[in-house]
């Protein structure tokens, strides 16, 4: 390579991360405004239960839109708000929001939908994380069996001890408490044993490869059978396709949950979409 190409690339490269520094810092810096200026919204995606068909279940997902820029996900700014420690308040909207949304909505649909809801570990460990929750839903008048809390695989080996006992009161108090991105962490085998859990999520990275690779297709029999023997609902995210969905059916996966039946929606869009003859 020519002197003049590789000053071109390393500029090119200095740019990018440039360009990455600045994005960081500004989405830092609107991340501290973000709640006072109303920047955050929920949006929920239906799981569909295999064997009736219907809507059981929510899965509420923030939304993040700032006027500099633009959409923001969540996989990019949740780890932010950790580490700025944010997510405490962060968290405490979703949670609200969802309650007061989905409440209404079984009260006007004489419906019983649950709601689940992404919990990070650090809102989890550094608050008096249950005791909120229990504050919560005794707001609303909210029942704790309709309300799943989730929880990344991809944590916690070293704070297993500190989480232990809050998840043996949340579910003491009725929570049900689920395994998120099942099989993506290090001892997904061994958290089975270790947490008080009521369901595992199988990661999306599997469902998309469910139908192309025969490792893939063993793993995810193999997830939903070591779910059925421990008494767990299993939950497939990111299913895309009528094969999936059937494949799924044939291992006896008990909740679809993807773009095949629906993205995350609004609260408008899922009244709209959902009336009382649809859900269970
Ligand atoms: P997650 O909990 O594993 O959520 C599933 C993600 O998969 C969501 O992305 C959802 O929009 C996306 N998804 C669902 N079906 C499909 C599909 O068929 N195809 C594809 N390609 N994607 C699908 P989203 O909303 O961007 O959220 C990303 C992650 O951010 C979530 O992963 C969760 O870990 C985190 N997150 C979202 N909302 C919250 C929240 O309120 N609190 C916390 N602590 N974390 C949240
Ligand atoms: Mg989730
Ligand atoms: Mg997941
Ligand atoms: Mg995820």
């Amino acid at each position: 390579k020519s002197k003049a190409q590789q000053k071109g690339r390393s500029l090119f490269f200095n740019e990018s991360i440039n360009k990455q520094v600045k994005r960081d810092f500004l989405i830092e810096s609107e991340l501290r405004e973000a709640l006072s200026k109303n920047e955050f919204s929920v949006l929920y995606q239906p799981q569909i239960s295999v064997d009736s068909g219907k809507i059981v279940a929510v899965e509420a997902l923030i939304r993040w839109y700032n006027k500099i820029l633009g959409h923001v996900s969540p996989d990019e700014f949740i780890q932010v708000a950790e580490d700025i420690g944010m997510i405490h308040d962060i968290g405490s909207f979703v949670i609200e929001q969802a309650l007061q949304d989905i409440l209404h909505y079984n009260v006007k649909h004489n419906a019983t939908l649950e709601l689940s809801l992404n919990i990070s570990p650090k809102q989890l460990i550094e608050t008096n994380f249950a005791e909120q929750m229990i504050a919560a839903i005794e707001q609303f008048s909210f029942k704790a069996n309709l309300v799943t809390l989730e929880i990344t695989e991809n944590i916690f080996i070293s704070d297993l001890d500190k989480v232990q006992p809050i998840l043996k009161r949340l579910r003491d108090h009725g929570f049900r408490l689920s395994l998120d991105d099942f099989g993506t962490g290090y001892s997904s085998l061994s958290y089975l044993s270790n947490l008080p859990m009521n369901e595992i999520k199988i990661d999306r990275s599997f469902i998309n490869k469910l139908l192309v690779s025969s490792q893939s297709e063993a793993l995810v029999k193999t997830i939903i059978a070591i779910g059925q023997f421990y008494n767990l609902t299993v939950v497939a995210e990111g299913v895309e396709s009528k094969a999936q969905f059937e494949r799924l059916k044939h291992y006896n996966c008990d909740l679809i949950q993807g773009y095949y039946f629906d993205r995350p929606l609004s609260i408008i869009d899922l009244h709209a979409k959902y009336s009382t003859h649809d859900v269970s």
